[in-house]
């Protein structure tokens, strides 16, 4: 799934100059899902990455998955946009929070796409929290799931 969503992004990403970079660690991946809603959730992350990209430098978008040690897939969606403010990266899960300033870029939203993410992963028993990216530039999603226990 994260493949085939990140493939239906390349040449968007391309067209900003971009970079997309998917990094499949995850040794089991094995979990029931939701096909259509996981696809959905990954498109709105991706979707929010390259909105919220910064103009003057070439967006990097990275997916990620690993395993943790207590039985969990973890998937983490990465940019180099704007980014979120601390006080934020609780909020934007809110239903039709949109940071104040994420309307520099004249960029269009309902403030929607994060709460459905949000809805859809807790639906599936997993959490989803926003962090700042790495060096505090940009901003980083991720998703753990619980895998099927054997
Ligand atoms: P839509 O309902 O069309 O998705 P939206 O993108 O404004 O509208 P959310 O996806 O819920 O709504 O995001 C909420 C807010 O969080 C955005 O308006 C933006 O301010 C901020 N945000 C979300 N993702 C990012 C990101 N990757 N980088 C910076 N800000 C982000
Ligand atoms: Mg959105």
């Amino acid at each position: 799934l994260v493949i085939s969503v990140a493939n239906t992004f390349a040449l968007k990403v391309e067209k900003y100059d971009g970079t997309l970079d998917v990094d499949l660690q995850a040794v089991d991946s094995s979990i029931y899902v939701d096909e259509m809603h996981i696809t959905n959730v990954l498109f709105n992350l991706m979707d929010n990455a390259v909105k919220y990209r910064r103009p003057e430098v070439p967006l990097t978008l990275m997916v990620r998955t690993w395993n943790d040690n207590n039985g969990k897939l973890l998937i983490a969606v990465e940019d180099n946009g704007i980014g979120i403010k601390k006080e934020y990266l609780k909020k934007v899960f809110d239903r039709f929070f949109r940071v104040p300033t994420g309307n520099v870029h004249d960029v269009k939203g309902f403030g929607l796409g994060l709460a459905y993410v949000r809805k859809i992963i807790e639906d599936h028993k997993g959490t989803i929290r926003a962090e700042l990216g790495p060096g505090n530039v940009g901003t980083k999603f991720i998703i753990t799931l619980p895998l099927i226990k054997s």
